[in-house]
């Protein structure tokens, strides 16, 4: 298994212990085969007060460079801290995201911190993070992505469907084709297959249409999942097939965070570059996921899973795409 490495963090950094991005699923770029790094993953979940917990999985995904990962490190910075959007001057750092548009790897990166949150009624949950990675530059890498897709939808209790802009008929389609490529493979259906799913519109550009936030998302997706009677059979259908997998669906609108985070270079994650509207709204994105009195804990068929049972039912599912 020398392909996956661990990913070393790119400096020391204080708030997170020292824990780091682990690349679980690799795609090879030669012949698309998917692998399970199962011994990093099994010391994910199987520590000791972890794998009886009931485990809460979130995960974001999306085409590539839409900024996945700078969101994932805003979460971490909640998970590790109450004062969580950080300093002015602290560079963010996580899962690695950068500037510059070359190509990453295909595949699932864990948080190799599991984090123990205690919910209202008092029962303890772990919360796993998961990037994916994906590009939809050719015919095989097409697949490559319906895989990590349809892969990380599948362990996900709340997956995040990052967009640029706007939801537009490809992006139903593409989630049409991901979703379907992951029910099949679940063998015993029940009636919807997946969890929650949000859709996240970056750069939305018409608040005076719909306001930014999960209240005018809302509104906007409703608008925009309509299945209306004169609408072409096609389009009727990825709407109805997207209403039947997921048994919660949700959007939000996140405003443009500035020139600087598009396109400075020497950008680091430093919140005096970065818009206010934007912090504003991510300050109420990130609790609405996150929060303990939000937190949807991962359910198969009708039954809570634990960090012990996550671990099999990703090596039962790799295989699937293994062939
Ligand atoms: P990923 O490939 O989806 O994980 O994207 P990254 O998180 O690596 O971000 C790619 C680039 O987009 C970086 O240069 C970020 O600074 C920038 N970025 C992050 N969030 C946003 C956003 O909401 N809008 C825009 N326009 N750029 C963003
Ligand atoms: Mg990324």
């Amino acid at each position: 298994h020398g392909k996956l490495e661990k990913l070393e963090p790119e400096e020391e950094e204080p708030v997170t212990h020292g824990a780091q991005p682990i690349q679980i699923v690799l795609a090879d770029q030669d012949d698309h085969m998917f692998e399970l790094n199962a011994v990093a993953l099994e010391k994910i979940l199987m520590q000791e007060q972890l794998k009886d917990l009931n485990v809460v999985v979130l995960s974001v995904a999306g085409a590539f460079r839409k900024g996945k990962s700078f969101l994932l490190d805003f979460m971490l910075r909640y998970m590790y801290s109450q004062s969580w959007m950080g300093g002015n001057d602290e560079p963010l750092t996580g899962f690695s995201w950068r500037g510059g548009c070359e190509r990453e790897t295909t595949g699932i990166q864990a948080w190799s911190e599991v984090f123990v949150v205690e919910k209202e009624d008092g029962s303890k949950v772990a919360v796993l993070l998961i990037d994916t990675q994906g590009a939809f530059d050719s015919q095989s890498t097409i697949k490559d992505c319906a895989t990590v897709f349809a892969l990380s939808t599948m362990i996900s209790s709340i997956q995040v469907y990052n967009l640029s802009q706007n939801i537009q008929e490809d992006d139903l389609q593409h989630l049409q084709l991901f979703t379907e490529y992951g029910r099949l493979a679940i063998e015993e259906v029940y009636e919807k297959p997946f969890q929650k799913l949000l859709f996240l519109i970056r750069d939305w550009c018409y608040p005076y249409e719909h306001k930014y936030g999960l209240a005018g998302g809302n509104r906007f997706l409703e608008h925009r999942l309509q299945v209306k009677q004169n609408q072409h059979e096609e389009l009727q259908n990825v709407r109805k097939h997207i209403h039947s997998c997921f048994s919660s669906i949700g959007c939000f609108l996140l405003p443009h965070p500035g020139l600087k985070v598009a396109t400075n270079p020497h950008f680091d994650g430093r919140l005096k570059d970065i818009d206010d509207e934007f912090k504003k709204e991510l300050q109420n994105l990130v609790p609405l996921l996150l929060a303990p009195e939000n937190l949807v804990e991962k359910d198969i068929n009708g039954a809570k899973v634990t960090c012990r049972d996550l671990l099999e039912y990703f090596k039962a599912y790799i295989k699937i795409y293994q062939g």
